[in-house]
């Protein structure tokens, strides 16, 4: 017997449900996301192709190679070839921007366990990737 007990949704009204990740990988299954009070942000990755991007609105912070800066509007800021970088936009705010790359690039590579440590060694880092980038 299989029996199918109507359960209380665990959704929150008014707030827009997500896919869990963008990414076809097939690395997880059957979960979405709704975001509550945090703020977004970007794959911590590097690449060889370079990025100029250009805050449109809001403020955050970026992490680049090994520092943490705060960003604003109309900030340009430019990634090197082959250096970490992420984009996080200040809790409860929007962080918008004009991210311009070559049409022809490569692919993004993510951290190891060992790149996310040798990152985390540094104090305003670890606190930057933790979501806590004043503290
Ligand atoms: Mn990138």
């Amino acid at each position: 017997m299989l029996v199918h007990r109507k359960a209380r949704s665990y959704r929150w009204e008014g707030v827009q449900e997500l896919p869990y990740k963008e990414d076809n990988r097939a690395l997880f299954s059957s979960i979405t996301r709704q975001v509550l009070f945090s703020g977004g942000f970007s794959t911590l990755e590097r690449h060889e192709h370079m990025h100029a991007v250009l805050v449109l609105r809001g403020r955050g912070h970026c992490l680049v190679g090994g520092e943490v800066r705060r960003i604003e509007l109309r900030d340009l800021i430019t990634v090197p070839p082959m250096t970490w970088h992420q984009f996080r936009a200040t809790a409860n705010e929007p962080l918008g921007f004009l991210c311009m790359v070559n049409a022809a690039r490569d692919k993004p590579q993510l951290p190891s366990e060992q790149d996310l440590a040798r990152m985390r060694s540094d104090a305003r880092i670890a606190a930057f990737l933790h979501g806590e980038p004043d503290a």
